[in-house]
This record gives C-alpha cells, structure tokens and sequence, in this order.
C-alpha cells in the first residue's frame, strides 16, 4: 500500500441519489445523550456535525465501523430532509497509543498513522459512508492547537505545571500546559457525573487525576512538552511538544465548522466511551475559546452517542485484542453491504455483541433485497419510503426501517401473489431508497 506522510485526505463521495418526495417532511430527532431528551437534530437549514475521528494504530474494527455508519444515517436522513449538511471529522495521528504501539511494533509512527489511515478511507469507502467535507489531521493542526492554548494561559483559563527531569527540550522551564476548569462554570453539563464518577472515569479513560502541580485532579492536558523520544512540534510561546486529545478536537471542530464567537452546532457524535471525559472536555474547551459576547454557552446544541459493540463477551477494545476488523472481512470475501446490514441489524443506541450469526445474516438479507428489486414492476414502494424515512426520522432507527424494506421484499418475492397492482418502476425506487438512506448499494 503506498503510503502517503502529511495531510490527511478524506475518502471519495459515494452518489447518493435524490428520492421521490423530496425534502422528506419530518424533522429528524435523536436522543441527546446529555438530557436523554428526543430533539431536532438541526432545527435551522444547516446541520452541522462534528463526528470524532480514529486514533490511526490499529485498523478499523466493527465497533468503529458501527459509529461511523451510525452517524452516516443522521448524514444522509438530514440530506433527504433537504439540509445544508457541514460535516467536519479529525484523525488524531499523533497521540500516546499511537506512539507506544509504533514503539512496540518497531514502526515509524509516521508510518503507521498513515498506513492505517490509508486503511480506514478504504474501509469507509466499501462501507459506503459519505466522508466528512473537512477532515483535518491532529499533526497538521498542531500550529491552531499551540495558539489556542496560549490564548487559554494568556486568559488565565490554563497554566503550567512543571515538568520531570530531562522533559522540555531546550526550554524545561516552560511546563506542560493544563486547562482550569474552573474558568468555565457551566463544566460538567455534557454528562452529569458526579464527582467520584467523573474521577474514576477520567482515570480509567487516559486522563492523570494524580499528575502532581494540577489544581485539580481532573484539569485535562492542553500541551504535552517534548519528551526524550517523542515528537514534537514549535509551540511558540509553549515551547517544544504535541496537543492534547481533547483540545485538539475543540481547535478541529471549531476550525472544521467554522463556528463564529459563541455560536453552537448541532451534533457532536462518537461512540459512547467518548461522553466523558473526551466530550465534556472538548465542549468545556469550545466554551471557554470562543465564548459569545453576552456568555452565551458555545459547543453542540445535541450529544449523540453510538453503542460499543462486544466480541466474545467483552467490548471490543485494541488492548483486549479480540479485534473484528471489516478489512479483514473485506479480505475473505465478504461483501461490504452485507457488513453494513450486520451493523444496521442493531439500533445504533443500543450496546451489542458481534457473533457468529451477524454477518450471515446480513449476507441473507442483502441476498433477499437484491431478488426483491431485480424486476422492472413490482408493488408500489411510496409506504415502505415513508416508513424507511419514519424510522430514520426517530432516532435514526435502522432496524426499523430494515423492517419496512423486508415486509416489502417479502411482498415482492411471495410466490403466485397477485401482480395486478404491480408499478412499473417500484423495484427502482426501493433500490434508490435503500441506497440513498440506508447507504446500501443493492
Ligand atoms: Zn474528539
């Protein structure tokens, strides 16, 4: 695979063909994770999402493949919706697994981000999912990441905590840089943990409560100086050394969106091991860069959130090692609609176990839709598009418009039925249907 070092490039756009009835007429609503309310997704003519990207050292597993296909659904249910859809997305191919895998490994990190990245475009493309319009690298934000952060010590909103010996480069005296929470009140609305929760998560989800020199135990990481070993970029006034994971996503949505002076979007997503700390953090950092000039709260509007999914009992996680990987699915053979039906199976809130019987099972499925609307006439498609809408429209629920394809594959296929009804056509509009909303190519 040639690999190609720098700036990250996003996958091509798969057509999506425009349906009959265009602008669908309902709203789209989904579940925000953070009041557990059903809201409008994008109330105004614009939807802007900001869908949280991959670590690049290990290739795309089905949970990954599961969040982005998920949130491909809001995508594509808000084009049919007739929405100006932003959609902006980060690789984050610098960062400490990357590093300590490319360690392990013996490859150049370089390499291995690229390498993986090169991967899951491909992936994303056999997958079908329509590719983010910006989508920015944690390494080529590095200068935007650095001036923010000084912006936030020059404010006061964050400060230096001394570093170990031999850490800093040529200028050890410059700490690392740490977010005060305290600059901004409204910290903690994303998840609503309480205090003890939101300690033992931040520990167990990368964060360092015991760093000594915070001022708080949960203070996130802004600046990370030089470490013997590690790389490092020009941080100006920071001095050598690398973004924070959250920050970086603050400065990439901001930036990827385009989002003006306390001006909000509309959906932040990821998977749900994201809520906290990744999302509080990265919203609190919104609201504290680009604060509106009556206070009004930056950040998104909505938090959507997308089950993980399990594998042989146990989450599906790089260190656990129990990987299901749609490369390799691809590699044997496996058609990757059939691997979308798998995951579309599952409604994308829900937490779930890939097994044994997912993937034949979208395998028959894709089998069924393709005999279905392999004839010129057939019956009328218009219900099953308004339901296949219907279900995308509340809460983007797959497995219920799966549903509303089936009943009418079933009608299609159901032998000596009476065809005297049949449309010319209908098999078309159902195929488009499928395709368009469901990203499925039949
Ligand atoms: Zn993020």
């Amino acid at each position: 695979m040639a690999v190609i070092v720098g700036r990250v490039h996003a996958w091509p756009t798969p057509q999506v063909p425009q349906l009959p009835g265009f602008p669908a007429p309902a709203p789209v609503r989904v579940h925000d994770s953070s009041t557990g309310e059903l809201v409008e997704a994008a109330p105004g003519p614009q939807a802007r999402l900001y869908a949280c990207g991959i670590t690049p050292y290990d290739a795309t597993h089905i949970g990954h493949a599961n969040t982005y296909v998920a949130f491909d659904l809001l995508v594509r249910a808000w084009r049919d919706a007739g929405k100006d859809v932003v959609y902006a997305s980060n690789v984050t191919d610098v960062d400490d697994p990357l590093l300590e895998r490319a360690a392990a490994t013996g490859v150049d990190w370089r390499e291995l981000a690229a390498s993986q990245t090169a991967l899951f475009c491909e992936d994303m493309t056999a997958l079908g999912v329509v590719p983010p319009a910006t989508w920015t690298g944690a390494v080529e934000s590095v200068p935007d990441v650095a001036r923010a952060v000084a912006d936030l010590v020059e404010s006061g909103a964050a400060y230096r905590v001394p570093l170990e010996p031999g850490a800093g480069g040529s200028t050890p005296e410059l700490g690392d840089v740490y977010a005060d929470l305290t600059a901004d009140p409204r910290f903690g609305t994303v998840a609503h943990l309480d205090r003890e929760e939101a300690l033992a998560t931040f520990a167990e989800r990368g964060g360092d409560p015991g760093r000594e020199g915070k001022k708080d135990p949960l203070d996130p990481l802004l600046w990370r100086r030089e470490r013997p070993g590690e790389p490092a970029w020009d941080g100006g006034k920071l001095g050598s050394g690398r973004p924070g994971w959250h920050i970086e996503c603050a400065v990439i949505a901001r930036d990827g969106l385009g989002l003006a002076a306390g001006e909000r979007f509309d959906v932040q997503g990821g998977g749900s091991d994201l809520l906290f700390p990744h999302h509080e953090m990265s919203t609190s950092h919104l609201r504290v860069l680009c604060p509106g000039p009556e206070g009004e709260p930056a950040g998104a509007r909505t938090h959507v959130h997308a089950g993980l999914v399990a594998y042989q009992g146990e989450k599906m996680s790089k260190s656990l090692g129990n990987l299901v990987l749609v490369s390799r699915l691809r590699d044997a053979g496996h058609d990757p609609m059939a691997i979308r039906l798998a995951l579309l199976a599952h409604h994308y809130r829900t937490e779930w176990e890939w097994d044994e019987t997912s993937l034949p099972a979208g395998e028959a499925r894709l089998v069924r839709w393709r005999d279905a609307v392999s004839g010129n006439g057939g019956p009328s498609a218009d219900a099953t598009l308004a339901a296949v809408r219907a279900a995308l429209a509340d809460d983007l629920d797959a497995p219920a418009a799966l549903a509303a394809v089936d009943a009418w594959a079933d009608l299609s296929l159901a032998p000596s039925r009476d065809t005297s009804a049949d449309e010319e056509g209908a098999p078309g509009i159902m195929a488009r249907t499928v395709n368009a909303l469901l990203g499925v190519r039949l």
